[in-house]
């Protein structure tokens, strides 16, 4: 009892569908190329950051999902003659498959890529900047940056994650200062090892005064074993100097 998939049916389905695996393989390809590319054309360090950081992980999934479709559509369409029973094994089959390296794939990107992505997220965001004069500037520790910060910046960095770097060409005077933002950035579990944790609230519980530091609770959450834990932070006792700015 062995139905043949009628001729009309089966050579519209090899034709239409191998143009669709094509079509999306291509996309696929075309999607990392084109992150890639812009990659390369971005050349300014804290741009690349952003554009990695925002971008990277996405765009791989995602160009990795249309090639592996299109490839296993493709797979199913290169047999002539075929019976229906056959056809049904190896659309069940290939599809789970697919789903099996797509769930390994997609493991990879979540949990072991971050540490790929955090080692050239800080050599970016710690290589010295260049001036539009052509000097190499300095990055201004801690202490020394809170000079060029505003009021509202030096709160932000007091209180959230952000944090911002102060660089400084010392031939001209001339500053650069970039913004970043802590909570987007995972760090290291101590539970599973993975670069997974992540703020997930913050509290300040004790606002700092003129004369006492305040606090704040960093509520993290682990995305890989879901392990919490809190960090308590200090906040700097405030500056008269920069409050009585008129
Ligand atoms: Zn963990």
């Amino acid at each position: 009892m062995i139905s043949l998939i009628p001729d009309h049916i089966l050579s519209a389905w090899n034709i239409y569908g191998n143009y669709a695996a094509i079509l999306l393989m291509t996309a696929g390809i075309l999607l990392v190329i084109s992150y890639y590319l812009n990659l390369l054309i971005t050349i300014d360090k804290k741009s690349r950051y952003d554009y990695i950081n925002k971008n990277e992980i996405k765009c791989l999934w995602f160009s990795f999902l249309l090639f592996v479709i299109g490839a296993t559509l493709l797979l199913n369409t290169l047999f002539f003659p075929t019976t229906w029973l056959w056809f049904a094994v190896r659309l069940f089959l290939s599809s789970m498959m697919t789903i099996i390296i797509s769930v390994i794939v997609q493991n990879m990107l979540k949990f072991y890529f971050p540490f790929f992505i955090e080692k050239r997220l800080k050599k970016l965001r710690y290589s010295p900047r260049i001036s539009a004069d052509g000097n190499v500037m300095k990055l201004l520790s801690e202490e020394e940056e809170d000079v060029y910060l505003d009021e509202g910046m030096q709160a932000e960095e007091n209180a959230y994650s952000v944090d911002y770097d102060v660089w400084i060409d010392e031939k001209t005077g001339v500053t650069k200062i970039e913004k970043y933002n802590g909570r987007l950035r995972a760090l290291k579990c101590e539970k599973c090892n993975y670069q997974t944790l992540k703020v997930s609230k913050e509290e300040i519980i004790r606002p700092a005064t003129l004369v006492e530091e305040g606090e704040l609770i960093k509520f993290l959450i682990c995305g890989y074993c879901g392990q919490k834990s809190r960090k308590s932070h200090k906040i700097a006792k405030l500056n008269p100097k920069v409050l009585s700015t008129d």
